[in-house]
């Protein structure tokens, strides 16, 4: 994987390239970072108090030995979590659910492209039927990904009838993983989540559903994910996608955000381009994050 700078790396600079030897101005700057990068209260306290401990124990008086410190305490804690997708299914069913705005659509493009370097046959069912122009948008993703799609016949057609013939033709022409897209419109949210478990009924009939990625925006933090709730509570989400990792300074919520929802994140995006998403490591995430 091609190594990216983070935003969120300059959060950490400032500590790791001053003096050599480890003050209390360290440590300040140390709980600063963290909670500006939004790890949240409760995670900064509990890596603080980890690495205190570990660095009295050790008696380590580097900066540089406490870097490593950090980097392995955010890597062990990432690593609670399993990032594999489930694609084992044929086809493997895959619905994609999120707030509108939080890059979903562009995700469902990335995800087709990252899954045909896998030599994966791939259909997408445009099921946010309610916005002609979801759809278009889907459309150019889809196209520039070279993967077939499921179009609604009409504008507001049954988002669960898109689901069910994509899952249908997905069984007859033996794709390996059907992708859903689905709507966001957060001011429905009853609404919203009847639809999402009325295609999941529909879908199931045929089908099991192998994941229910929630994609989240990295940039709005916790305000995000309370957006996000009712999709938690409600559908049946397997794993997280997170977004415009590229452009965020937070890329500590990463590490509250599994946490607090309990679920893991499978997939990051880090920037609008095609190639854009990749799976997620641990390790590599930890190290992009304290360099
Ligand atoms: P949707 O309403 O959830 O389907 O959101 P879109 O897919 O239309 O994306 C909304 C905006 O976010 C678009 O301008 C995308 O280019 C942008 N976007 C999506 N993912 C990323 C990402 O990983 N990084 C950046 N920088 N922008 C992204």
């Amino acid at each position: 994987m091609a190594e990216r700078s983070w935003s969120i790396s300059n959060v950490f600079r400032g500590i790791f390239t001053g003096p050599e030897q480890i003050t209390d101005d360290t440590w300040d700057d140390l709980e600063t970072a963290l909670i500006t990068a939004d790890f949240g209260p409760d995670v900064t306290e509990s890596i603080l108090n980890r690495l205190r401990e570990e660095v009295g124990r050790h008696r380590v008086t580097e900066v540089k030995e406490m870097k490593r410190m950090l980097r392995d305490a955010i890597e062990e804690r990432l690593a609670a979590y399993d990032p594999t997708l489930q694609l084992t299914e044929r086809p493997a069913v895959i619905l994609v659910v999120g707030v509108n705005g939080v890059g979903k659509t562009t995700t469902i493009g990335k995800f087709a492209n990252y899954l045909k370097t896998f030599d994966k046959r791939i259909i997408v069912g445009a099921a946010d039927t309610f916005r002609a122009a979801a759809v278009e948008q889907l459309t150019t993703w889809t196209d520039r990904a070279g993967v077939d799609i499921v179009r609604p016949q009409q504008q507001g057609q049954d988002p669960a009838s898109v689901a069910f013939q994509t899952v249908q033709r997905a069984i007859a022409e033996s794709y390996e993983v059907a992708i859903i897209d689905t709507a966001g419109r957060l001011q429905t949210k009853g609404g919203l989540m009847d639809e999402l478990g009325k295609i999941r009924r529909v879908v199931e009939k045929q089908a099991p559903v192998s994941e229910v990625l929630l994609v989240l925006d990295a940039t709005t933090g916790q305000n995000g994910l309370a957006q996000a709730e009712a999709f938690i509570e409600h559908a049946g989400v397997t794993g997280l996608v997170l977004t415009k990792l590229d452009g965020s300074a937070k890329g500590g919520f990463v590490l509250s955000v599994q946490e607090k929802t309990g679920l893991p994140i499978k997939l990051i995006g880090q920037g609008e381009g095609i190639a854009d998403l990749t799976g997620f490591t641990p390790h590599v995430f930890a190290q992009q994050l304290v360099g």
